[in-house]
């Protein structure tokens, strides 16, 4: 009888070729089956490489509810559990169901054009909002119905807690313990000056609020916006709206995982 398949993916780069051999053959011969395309009949998927590479791999397959684990192969590896020298250890305790599983919201963005056009961008980490062509963003930013600013400055991004850590901790925004359930909206480089005023920190909101922005466009009728690192332009946007999707992101933890260890070691 075949075992359980498991579907694994591998950075480009020869290190994490060498490490998902080395993890397909394990695998294969603790019994599991070993495949290279994802459905549904898939158990666990297995991301080689860094966060880079889990992000691209969750986006390609478009956020799938089966559970994820990463092994880091010399990145920062914030979402990656695994090192390769825990490869032995992973499979017993995978064996014995001996994890946990964190469950992390995904955002999604709809971007409505004026010509009636709609598109739809999921992402883990955030939403960036971005001036296309180095101009500076004008974006009128209501939060749930309420008006709130006309934004000037390179933009803003809404992230989530599982990705506060990431571009988000770089523009200052708070740190936020994934077990929170919340939005962070962070200006990037906000002008404030005699001619323009616009909010210089993050704000959080609760869960079920949603972000909408309407861009104003001075020169070009282009806007930029980025899921988890992946650039989109677009022409003509009327509204671009940012909420949690509902949908959530599997990720497989070993039982000792500690959000805040894994900040003091990856980040001070
Ligand atoms: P990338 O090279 O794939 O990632 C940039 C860095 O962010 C890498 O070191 C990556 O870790 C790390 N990272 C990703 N998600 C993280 C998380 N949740 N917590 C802590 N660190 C995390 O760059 P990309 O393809 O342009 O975009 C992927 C992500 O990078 C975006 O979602 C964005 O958050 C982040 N980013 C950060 C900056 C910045 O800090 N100034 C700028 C642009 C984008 P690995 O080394 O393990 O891959």
């Amino acid at each position: 009888m075949k075992g359980a398949k498991i579907c694994v993916f591998a950075k480009g780069d020869a290190a994490s070729a060498e490490i998902c051999g080395a993890f397909g053959t394990k695998l294969a011969n603790a019994g599991f089956t070993i495949v290279s395309d994802f459905d549904e009949t898939v158990e666990l998927i297995v991301c080689i490489g860094g966060d880079g590479s889990l992000l691209n791999t969750l986006a390609a397959l478009r956020f799938p509810n089966t559970p994820i684990i990463g092994v880091n192969t010399g990145h920062l590896g914030f979402f990656q559990e695994l090192q390769p020298g825990e490869l032995d250890e992973f499979i017993f305790r995978y064996k014995e169901k001996r994890y946990v599983i964190q469950e992390l919201k995904t955002l999604r963005a709809r971007i409505a054009s004026e010509d009636g056009g709609e598109d739809e961008l999921l992402g883990l980490n955030e939403i960036a909002i971005h001036g296309a062509h180095s101009h500076v963003a004008n974006l009128n930013i209501f939060i749930g119905d309420s008006f709130i600013e006309t934004f000037r400055g390179d933009g803003i991004l809404v992230s989530t807690p599982a990705g506060s850590t990431a571009y988000n901790y770089a523009l200052g925004g708070s740190i936020v313990d994934p077990r929170l359930d919340l939005l962070q909206i962070t200006p990037i480089a906000p002008i404030n000056n005699s001619a323009y005023r616009s909010f210089t920190s993050s704000v959080l909101l609760p869960p079920h609020l949603s972000v909408n922005v309407f861009p104003e466009f001075v020169r070009k009728p282009d806007i930029l916006v980025a899921a988890d690192g992946a650039e989109h332009t677009y022409t003509g946007v009327k509204r671009i709206h940012v909420a949690f999707s509902g949908e959530t992101v599997r990720l497989l933890r070993l039982p000792q995982y500690d959000f805040w260890n894994k900040v003091k070691q990856k980040l001070l």
